[in-house]
């Protein structure tokens, strides 16, 4: 399978080239050039099939062609250690709760996949060591670590800003030593991302090491996101709930809906899908005006969705520029909402008191957008629960006045010793730092 650039400016690339470079040449992100589908037969067959089983099948439309089945069997099987149950929370609104991995958030899919992917191209090709930069606010740099964890061949080297990520977050990767390194930026995030960009464009760090990067506009970060989509369709199809879903999701950086909108290409039967934002809604404005006009983020409760332009609106437009009225497409099938800080809150009381059920500030967006899109009688709306509240353990106890548990998989983490290294936000530090590796 070739991939094209979404700028149409780069040459078509193989898919070992698109997962090592993250992003094109012209800049752009790396599309699939086809969507392989679905018979229905195999749609019918899917209720009957396990979670690896399924992720096996979307896996082998994407990546089949590129890589032998037992191979990428194992990949699947190696990244998916963990459940994603959908659970009933009322009436007709289902949690599909993607918080169960080894860092407790969805980001755990892609990250891992990726690791696994990554080790078996330096394997096959016996390619020296590839070092990956990640800046984080907090849940990208634990999932990526913990990802490629243990991985040979892979050193990881996270960037956070000093005191602006919660203290479970920073236990999450820096306390895991082997081919990790937690790097401590006396900045912010916008400082350590700069730092990362500076990296990959100095000529003389480039020489030094091989560089590469594992942010969510990797292609084989985002497209494993689809696995769990096609899994919740064969859990509510057992139930004959399938026949008209509605499938809400709390948007950041749109990568997580960009794969649910791929399944929905390969045939998954998906009726319409909801992008939830909190206040940074630049996406719902897109979906009133027809315009897109992006900004600066501003901070809310649900952090991992606070972003001004989200980088896979770009993905989006191209999946629907087909069609050649790309706007009135989008608006077809996905409907926005947006919530304050205080309506998250809000909701997170209401779901608790009433129906005994835990949101956290991201699933709380998802679930009242499918309370307030009034789903039909004959509709079913599963909202993806991105993270475990005990992330953010601070803000859900304040806001629930209780004092929740935290699952021992991140107690785990907590036991460990943080080791991080500090440095300021000059790149000439940084560069020394890593020129000395
Ligand atoms: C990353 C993240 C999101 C946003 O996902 P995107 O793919 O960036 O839209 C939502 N919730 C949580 C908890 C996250 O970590």
């Amino acid at each position: 399978m070739k991939y094209y650039s979404t700028n149409k400016q780069a040459p078509l690339t193989s898919l070992k080239e698109a997962v090592t470079k993250g992003l094109a040449g012209d800049k752009g992100l790396f599309m699939p050039e086809k969507i392989n589908s679905f018979t229905p037969e195999e749609i019918a067959s899917l209720k009957d099939k396990s979670f690896h089983e399924i992720a096996f099948m979307v896996a082998d439309k994407f990546f089949g062609e590129d890589i032998e089945s037992e191979t990428l069997k194992k990949i699947v099987k190696d990244t998916l250690s963990f459940d994603t149950p959908v659970v009933h929370v009322n009436d007709n609104i289902y949690s599909l709760e993607l918080f169960h991995g080894p860092t407790l958030a969805f980001k755990d899919v892609g990250g891992r996949f990726m690791a696994r992917l990554l080790a078996y191209f330096i394997e096959k090709e016996g390619k020296e060591e590839v070092n990956v930069l990640v800046a984080t606010s907090g849940d990208t740099g634990s999932a990526v670590a913990n990802g490629f964890l243990g991985v040979p061949g892979i050193n990881v080297y996270v960037l956070y800003p000093k005191g602006k990520v919660s203290p479970i977050q920073e236990c999450q990767f820096t306390t895991l030593g082997q081919n990790m390194t937690a790097l401590e930026i006396d900045g912010t995030f916008d400082d350590c991302q700069a730092l990362v960009k500076s990296a990959f464009m100095d000529q003389a760090l480039n020489n030094h090491m091989n560089l590469t990067s594992a942010n969510s506009i990797n292609v084989a970060r985002f497209l494993p996101q689809s696995f769990y989509y096609f899994y919740a369709y064969a859990q509510l199809a057992k139930e004959g709930k399938a026949d008209e879903l509605v499938f809400c999701v709390p948007s950041g950086n749109f990568g997580n809906i960009t794969a649910g909108l791929f399944g929905y290409r390969m045939g998954l039967p998906v009726k319409r899908f909801i992008a939830a934002n909190n206040r940074n809604d630049v996406f719902l404005d897109y979906l009133n005006t027809g315009i897109y006009t992006p900004r600066s983020s501003v901070s809310t409760i649900a952090n991992a969705m606070d972003v001004g332009d989200p980088s896979n609106f770009a993905r989006i437009l191209d999946l629907f520029s087909q069609t050649g009225n790309t706007y009135e497409e989008i608006k077809k099938l996905i409907t926005g909402y947006r919530y304050t800080d205080e309506e998250i809150a809000d909701t997170m009381r209401k779901v608790y008191s009433s129906y005994h059920y835990l949101l956290d500030p991201h699933g709380a967006c998802g679930y009242q957008a499918l309370v307030d899109t009034k789903l039909t009688a004959t509709e079913t709306g599963v909202f993806l629960e991105t993270a475990h509240p005990a992330k953010f353990k601070g803000t859900v106890d304040n806001i629930l006045n209780q004092d929740i548990d935290i699952p021992k998989k991140l107690q785990e983490f907590m036991k460990g010793e943080k080791q991080s290294i500090n440095l300021s936000k000059k790149f000439d530090d940084f560069k020394k730092y890593l020129l000395d590796r």
